[in-house]
């Protein structure tokens, strides 16, 4: 079994961990990033994200990527439908571009904080098990395959079901009462043009009944349907994925009466995937501990919402080095400095996301919808 020390080690390489070793990076601190990837392509990144002004896009200008991200913007990304259940338009706004909340696809974004790294930076198949302290800040981190590391900074950056924050909290994610099952359509102009005209350009929602489809049109033409609905925690596993047909009838069993075009996103797709969504507390912090932190899932992983959590895992990111990048000489006062800003703003944003999820899938979701896209400055 072999040691080997870093003294910045990163367990996650997401937007969050990507974005902060970045951001350590331009300030002259190198770190490391373990990941459970076997490597960059392991896994298709796909997804929509719209990057905020107010943080995901100020992490971007500390990484010195903000002219490379507005690059790789989903031109007419912004746009948005949303629709009742019989298929009536609600609201629907073709973006002319405000700029303040630009789309990107998730795969692009991450291989731009990829490709700004040092080579080396990320271990690819390295799958954290668990840490423990050493003692004056230090930690040791064991993988799968027997090895160990060391580092004087562990950042726990390694999502939900994160590893690391064991050593900080005893908080788990718990269901949040949705269900999503994830549904994609390829080459939709040609291939599902009925599920393209009823998308449009952007972003899509249809609410009714506590229930509700959620949707992109993605950068190479394929649309990404999230099929949400309040359910047990057991409903997941009554249905068989493994016979697609037999699953998507079983999801639209609970889409009955719904319009032939929305329950279309359902019927035509050529993926079909559940997942269950879970948060951490609300306003979930913890005490220090000398030489370790989280950020973004890690910390605060939200039900998604708002829109928020991966804008918030690059700011959490930037944040941190920024953190670090101004305090050298002392790794705890940056710490303390970064949590004590931490925890008030995922608070902030949990409280919001947990809200919105209370209105979509409440009796009046679509009224309330309706209302909160047509109101205040751009119609948001
Ligand atoms: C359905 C859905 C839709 C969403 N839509 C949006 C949206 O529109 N806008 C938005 O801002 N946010 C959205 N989010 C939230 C967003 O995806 C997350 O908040 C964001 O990805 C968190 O980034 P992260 O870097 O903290 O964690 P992750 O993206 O979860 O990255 C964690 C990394 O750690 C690695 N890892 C995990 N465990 C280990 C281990 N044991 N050892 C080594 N490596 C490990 C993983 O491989 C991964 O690379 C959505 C979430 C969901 C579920």
């Amino acid at each position: 079994m072999s040691t080997t020390h870093f003294p910045v080690a990163i367990v996650g390489g997401g937007l969050g961990g990507l974005t902060a070793a970045r951001v350590l990076h331009v300030n002259g601190i190198e770190s490391v990033i373990f990941d459970l990837e076997s490597g960059p392509e392991a896994r298709t990144q796909g997804g929509m994200l719209d990057i905020h002004e107010e943080n995901g896009q100020k992490a971007l200008h500390a990484a010195g990527l903000h002219g490379a991200f507005l690059k790789i913007v989903h031109e007419g990304g912004q746009a948005m439908r949303l629709l009742g259940p019989d298929g009536t338009v609600r609201v629907s706004s073709e973006d002319e571009g405000d700029g303040d909340r630009p789309e990107v696809d998730r795969g692009d974004l991450r291989d731009l904080l990829l490709n700004s790294l040092p080579e080396g930076t990320v271990h690819w198949g390295r799958k954290v098990t668990g840490a423990r302290p050493l003692g004056d800040g230090r930690h040791e981190v064991s993988f799968t395959d027997g090895t160990v590391i060391t580092s004087d900074l562990l950042i726990g950056a390694d999502g939900a079901w994160s590893r690391i924050r064991p050593l900080l909290s005893d908080a788990e994610p718990a269901y949040t009462g949705i269900s999503f099952v994830e549904t994609d359509l390829y080459e939709a102009d040609t291939r599902h043009p009925r599920s393209a005209a009823v998308i449009g350009g952007g972003f899509f929602i249809a609410l009714g009944h506590g229930s509700g489809l959620l949707a992109h049109r993605e950068t190479d033409g394929s649309l990404h349907v999230y099929t949400a609905r309040k359910a047990d925690e057991g409903w997941i596993d009554t249905i068989d994925f493994s016979d697609p047909v037999a699953a998507k009838a079983a999801v639209l069993a609970h889409f009955e009466g719904w319009d032939e075009d929305l329950r279309g996103l359902v019927a035509d797709a050529e993926t079909i995937t559940p997942r269950r969504i879970h948060a951490l507390p609300v306003g979930h912090r913890w005490n220090r501990v000398p030489g370790v932190t989280l950020l973004g899932d890690a910390a605060h992983v939200m039900s998604p919402f708002a829109g928020e959590g991966a804008n918030l895992a690059m700011y959490d990111g930037a944040e941190l080095a920024l953190a670090l990048a101004a305090d050298p000489g002392d790794t705890e006062a940056a710490l303390a400095a970064y949590e004590e800003a931490l925890f008030p703003r995922s608070e902030a944003s949990a409280v919001e996301s947990a809200a919105s999820l209370d209105t979509m899938f409440g009796e009046d979701g679509l009224e309330q919808m309706a209302g909160f896209f047509t109101s205040g400055p751009a119609g948001r």
